[in-house]
This record gives C-alpha cells, structure tokens and sequence, in this order.
C-alpha cells in the first residue's frame, strides 16, 4: 500500500500509525528518510487499500476505530477528505491490514504461477528483494528473493528437479508466511520472528529449473529443436512426468565440479529425463547460474529442497565441518526425517558447496511415493518442512 508524504510526517510515525516494525518500512522503500520530498509515494507493507461508501452516520473517527487504527492513517488514504463533512455515498479509501497468506501455493506450480505469486508478494511486502540471477535455456529468468538485513546469509533452493515442483510452493508458501509474521508480529510455532530479519538474510531461489518444471506441467514447448528433442529423449511419451532435467536433458543435481567424473562415469551418457550429468561440469545455464550466486553470496549453509524419501543427505567425502551433524540433527528431530551422511552421488550443488567452502550444505527429500508427489501430501510436508526452515535460521 502506499501513501503520499505529508508535511511533518516521518517514517516512524507511520511505522506507529499502521504499527509496523521501522525497519520494514525502511526496507520497503528507496529512501533516505531524514530527506523525503512532500508529495513522495512511500510503501507501508503488509497493508492493502479497499474502497468503501459513506454511509448516513458514518465519520472518520468512527471508521478508523472499528479498524483498530488511529484516524491519521485514514487521512493519509484520503487527503482529500474533510474530516467533520464525510458526503454520504462518496468513496473512501481503508488500509486493510493483511492477515491472511496472500498467495495460494498448493496447486501445480509452473513458472507462471511463481512469477504471479511474487509480483503479489512484492506488492504486499516490498521489503522482499528480487532480482534474476540468470534465465534458463529458453530464457525464462531464475528469480532469487532476499528477505533479512542480518550479516549472515543462509541460502535455500528448490525444483533443480523438474517433478519435484511441489518444493517452489513449499519454499514460496515459507516466504509469504515469514513476511506475514513479520509485520504482524504473529509468532510461527511460539518463534518471535522479527530477531531473525535483523539477524539473518535468507536467500531463496525457488525454482532452479523453470523449463523442465514448464515441461512436466504444461508439456512439451513450442520451440524446437526441444519440442522434438525432448520427446525423443521421453521415449515419444508426453507423459513427463518422470522429467527431473532441464529442456536440454541434463540433471542440473549433476552438473556441478565436485566428483563430477565419478558421477558422470556412472550415470547415462546421453541427454534424457534424468541423470545425464552433460558433458561437463557447470554446461547449463540453471547450475551457471547457481554457481555464480553462489560464489558471491558468502552463504554460511545452503539447503537444496527435494522429493522424496523423507531423509536428509548432510555428507561429502568427509569434508563437511562439525556443525552438519549438530544442525541435521536439528532438522530431523523438528521433520522426523532421516539424516543421511553419505550415499554414492557426486557433482551435486551440496557436495560443491560442502568441499569448495567447508560450511554446512544438505539435501533435503520431503515426502514420499511417486514424482511429482501428489498435492494431497502438500500440507504435511509444509508442517514437516517448516520446522527445518525455521531451523534453518536459528541453528
Ligand atoms: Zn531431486
């Protein structure tokens, strides 16, 4: 929601009219706020506007009280308005306070339906930071959110697995229920969440791989030559949804330099629905595109979420430092899932984070049964996986 900038207003008064922590309204805007110009849109967050007509009766004072707010944050919606002279059937403008998830992530979760969920998120919660850190191979942008000012950052991903979709609604639905807690001071399991926005910056990216998610939602693509290369690969079946690869058939969960040679001399050697590591190392876009994220994010854990099998892989080659098993342990005893040190499984994005920085990196398998895991399971693994998510922060 915005308002426009009053002589004699401040951004903590509005932080005290609509009761929302300072710094959210900081982050929301591009301001300096000691210098803000009179007539300046400024973002309060976590509010949305509704119109509403006058009735016979009706003041402001009265409007605003049945709202919980003070009559200010109704002037500030209605500069225009005469206070003691409300017109009746004339339009006003309410701030309505969002208490509710305002994107709704349990349904198949293309990249239409991420890029609509953020831009609402965006416009509900502008503190969230958005940017691209790449496109994929048919030039769908890879979004990265950021939410947190704190100096340590703690990175999560999801769908590198094309029929493991249903992990970008889990990781979506996380970040609509941060921000939400965070500007109503709702706690989430008894967790006051406001410390950790000082304290933490969580990284997200929410889908690794937006064509092979595309394709085992809504089918093959348009452009050749993948319209025609990825039927051949699935066996002239349209039925993708045993795809975990990008539109290219290489398994991005397989294309990065760790081990990568040992990986690649057990997988298939031609491109297919899964387990094709490429001809090298880091040759996809998707995995570049982490890489470089990577590499210049400083993360001091990364959690990749995947389906399924309910375990959690922590391990490789030894290289992991001590607090892996302190925090897997965490992790399992909040989901009940199992913590797995090492299984034979190479050039994974964990195993590169784990042996290139020492620092603790996990794989994370929510659910069980066939990919892509159907969206009956949706709400249990949400339970289950926000005990890890929230851990994630804390540990
Ligand atoms: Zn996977």
């Amino acid at each position: 929601m915005r308002v426009r900038f009053r002589r004699g207003d401040t951004l903590w008064a509005y932080s005290r009219i609509f009761q929302v922590p300072l710094p959210l309204i900081l982050d929301s805007n591009a301001l300096d706020p000691v210098n803000i110009a009179i007539g300046q849109e400024v973002e309060i967050p976590g509010y949305i506007v509704t119109g509403y007509t006058v009735k016979a009766g009706d003041t402001l004072w009265q409007l605003a009280r049945q709202r919980g707010l003070p009559v200010d944050a109704l002037l500030l919606l209605n500069p225009n308005v005469i206070p003691d002279r409300l017109a009746v059937g004339s339009q006003l403008n309410i701030p309505l306070r969002v208490t509710w998830f305002i994107v709704d992530t349990i349904k198949p979760y293309d990249s239409a339906a991420l890029q609509s969920d953020l831009n609402r998120l965006a416009e509900v919660y502008p503190f969230i930071r958005r940017r691209n850190i790449g496109a994929s191979v048919l030039g769908k942008p890879i979004p990265e959110l950021r939410i947190g000012r704190g100096a340590v950052t703690v990175h999560m991903n999801g769908s590198f697995h094309a029929n493991e979709w249903i992990t970008t609604a889990i990781l979506v639905r996380f970040l609509n229920h941060y921000a939400l807690s965070l500007v109503n001071g709702t706690p989430i399991r008894g967790l006051d969440m406001r410390p950790f926005y000082d304290a933490v910056t969580l990284s997200m990216v929410p889908m690794v791989n937006p064509d092979g998610v595309d394709l085992v939602i809504r089918g093959l693509p348009e452009q050749e030559p993948w319209r025609s290369r990825v039927l051949e690969w699935n066996g002239g079946s349209t039925d993708f949804s045993g795809w975990k690869a990008n539109i290219r058939g290489v398994d991005l969960n397989d294309q990065f330099p760790a081990l990568w040679d040992r990986e690649a001399a057990r997988n298939p050697k031609e491109p297919g629905p899964r387990d094709y590591p490429g001809t090298g190392p880091l040759t996809e876009p998707e995995a570049v595109a982490m890489a470089e994220l990577t590499r210049s994010g400083d993360f001091a854990r990364v959690l990749a979420f995947h389906t399924q099998g309910e375990e959690i892989y922590w391990g490789f080659q030894n290289l992991e430092p001590p607090e892996s098993e302190v925090i897997v342990n965490e992790f399992a005893r909040v989901s009940g899932y199992t913590p797995v040190r090492t299984i034979e499984s190479y050039a994974g994005y964990k195993d590169w984070f784990i042996q290139d920085w020492r620092r603790p990196g996990f794989t994370i398998e929510l659910g069980r049964g066939v990919n892509p895991l159907p969206l009956s399971q949706y709400g249990e693994i949400y339970e289950r996986a926000l005990g890890i998510l929230l851990a994630s922060l804390y540990m």
